[in-house]
């Protein structure tokens, strides 16, 4: 093999790894650094190495050729201060050590390096170019030897130093270093014209691609991602749980303490008071329940939008006609303008559109205390679609320019000094901008501090029928005359079955509300021992959390009762989200959550027990 072989060879060997290196995505720390570093001395030291060879063989008395030999020497001085360097990154002994003496290991490290070039260049050097044989020798070459002895003296040291941490794959450059170094040293003294040192070194680093702290990029950035977004996660779990500990002890806070109250009256006047704000606090209390529930929906992808023809006059007039008296004693005026050209008939999501405008005119109401509030309806008809422009203007407090930003977010209320007498969740507009967006919608607010304030809502909706209709009346008529009566339900049997003993006495007591006595069981086995005794219900509300059998497994074990075909309502408070969905899987025919609200009670019994 030619001399010069070995040197060619690890010439394009580096040349190779420096371009897989230098192009792939890699990390920016001192490991990798330093290692960028190695490998520009090595293909350095590789070319120089190829020249060096050419002008000792051929042009050996000019002084260009002791430049080219002596930087060769050097760059192995380079190659193996930076090795030394990489050590020290590496050591956890030497990171250890406070600043100091740090600096003084680095400055001893820099000095030696130096004072060794030094020598290199100043120091004759000597050549053999003898048929085959061409290499250097003399004091500068010595002066390499020296430099090698003091750098193995320092690695062993820092194999001595860190010698828990010597199984760790990054130190097995330094343990090839010192075993091929070793087999080198003695080849070279027999056969000094082999030149393997450049050979050598071109090994060491391409071991050392294997062993530095290069990890997928790729794979840390998608970590780091995914990290970020777990502890934003948290963090908005952290805080959703705090502020909802907050809100849900305010109005339970008021329940208790006008319940004692109740407790320790005598006159009927002042519990019937009391009674009233237990009311409306247990209305907060469920607004709040509510809001969560439909936030926490939204967050799970499980809201889904549910169409149906709807007549937007009549539902957005009830809107209006509800919140009218929020406005209490305050001196507001409230102004209801839709556009005549408002189609009778529309497609789309009327729930999540009711819930909507009330939202942004239940706001009107409480944040304004004098003056005036406009709720207008206008319209621009197309052929097949309607986009509706629904404005709400208040005379109230209004919202500081550098605060609309948030009034979409969740929990956030602003002017927290302000709402100490008004309660709130601070989920309204961030429910109403989802439902707004999940409609294909937007919604824009304009306000002025201290002046009011003005909330839009755009949307498309279809068009099912732009007028009314003989039809429709018609249809209409027939409807309300099919509303049952209370009277309707007289006849009809009613099972509630549910553990608790209270559910138990509301959910009897609304029942009586709408002339139904019902019979009433605390638990599954009692529900199924009546069916076998043969007594035939209209209707059936079950309760699902109930200790030993629940109300799924009771709902199986009715179904397998022959000739059983009562409607079974699933009543429960677990009401998070999909659970209908759940409820209605599990084959129930519909589902009422707890507490239960008069209007979704009516909506059941007029289903089950209308006909
Ligand atoms: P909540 O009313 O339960 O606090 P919202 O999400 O509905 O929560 O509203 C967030 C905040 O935006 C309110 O706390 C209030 O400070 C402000 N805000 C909403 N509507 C109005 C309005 N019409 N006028 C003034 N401020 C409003």
């Amino acid at each position: 093999m030619n001399v010069n072989g070995f040197t060619i060879c690890s010439l394009f060997f580096s040349i190779l790894l420096a371009f897989v290196f230098f192009f792939k995505e890699r990390v920016n720390n001192r490991e990798t650094k330093l290692y960028s570093m190695l490998l520009i001395t090595n293909v350095s030291m590789g070319i120089i190495a190829t020249i060096t060879h050419l002008f000792i063989r051929h042009y050996q008395d000019l002084i260009i050729t002791d430049v080219i030999s002596k930087l060769l020497l050097i760059s192995y001085i380079t190659w193996m201060f930076i090795f030394t360097l990489y050590l020290f990154s590496i050591s956890q002994k030497f990171q250890q050590r406070n600043d100091k003496i740090k600096s003084i290991l680095y400055f001893f490290a820099i000095l030696f390096y130096f004072i060794m070039g030094l020598f290199i260049v100043i120091l004759p050097i000597y050549y053999i170019n003898d048929d085959l044989i061409v290499y250097s020798y003399g004091p500068s070459t010595n002066m390499l030897y020296i430099a090698t002895i003091g750098c193995v003296i320092v690695w062993i040291f820092s194999i001595a130093i860190n010698f828990k941490n010597l199984t760790n794959k990054k130190y097995l450059p330094l343990y090839l270093i010192l075993l091929i170094g070793s087999i080198v040293a003695i080849i070279q003294r027999m056969h000094p014209e082999l030149l393997l040192i450049t050979a050598m070194l071109s090994y060491v680093t391409f071991i050392m691609y294997f062993t530095i702290e290069n990890p997928d990029v790729k794979m840390i950035k998608v970590l780091d991602e995914a990290k970020l977004s777990a502890e934003k996660a948290n963090r908005a779990k952290s805080e959703f749980l705090s502020n909802m500990s907050h809100e849900i002890r305010t109005p339970l806070n008021a329940i208790v303490g006008f319940s004692d109250c109740i407790l320790d009256e005598d006159s009927l006047e002042d519990a019937k008071n009391d009674a009233k704000d237990i009311k409306l606090a247990s209305e907060n209390l469920l607004e709040i329940v509510n809001g969560i529930l439909d936030i926490s929906k939204i967050e799970a992808d499980k809201m889904e939008i549910v169409e149906t023809n709807y007549n937007p006059s009549e539902i957005l007039q009830n809107v209006a006609k509800l919140i009218k008296p929020r406005i209490g004693e305050k001196p507001i005026e409230m102004v209801t303008i839709f556009a005549p050209d408002l189609p009778y008939m529309l497609y789309g999501d009327s729930g999540k559109l009711r819930q909507i405008v009330t939202n942004i005119l239940t706001n009107a109401v409480k944040y304004t205390e004098k003056g005036r509030i406009a709720f207008y309806v206008n319209c621009v008809n197309e052929e097949e679609y309607s986009k509706l422009v629904i404005s709400i203007e208040d005379t109230g407090r209004g919202i500081k320019p550098e605060q609309i930003d948030k009034l979409f977010t969740k929990f956030q209320r602003l002017d927290e000094d302000k709402n100490t007498t008004l309660e709130g969740t601070g989920l309204g507009l961030a429910i109403t901008k989802k439902f707004v967006e999940m409609m294909g919608g937007k919604i824009i607010v304009q306000s002025k501090y201290g002046e009011g304030s003005k909330f839009t809502v755009y949307l498309k909706q279809k068009i099912v029928l732009r007028e009314q209709t003989e039809d429709s009346v018609v249809k209409e008529m027939i409807n309300k005359s099919n509303e049952p009566e209370k009277a309707d339900y007289k006849s009809k049997k009613v099972l509630i079955v549910d553990d608790n003993k209270i559910n138990l006495r509301v959910a009897y007591k609304l029942l009586s509300n709408f002339g139904i006595t019902a019979d009433t069981v605390e638990s599954g086995f009692e529900c199924i021992d009546k069916i076998n005794a043969g007594i035939k219900y209209d209707l059936i509300l079950l309760d699902d959390m109930m200790p030993k059998m629940s109300g799924v497994e009771t709902l199986h074990k009715l179904k397998e009762i022959q000739g059983f075909n009562s409607p079974v309502v699933a009543l429960t408070a677990n009401a998070i989200s999909g659970m209908r969905e759940q409820y209605l899987e599990s084959g129930f025919n519909d589902y009422l959550a707890k507490p239960i609200e008069r209007e979704e009670l009516s909506r059941v019994l007029k289903e089950y027990l209308g006909k």
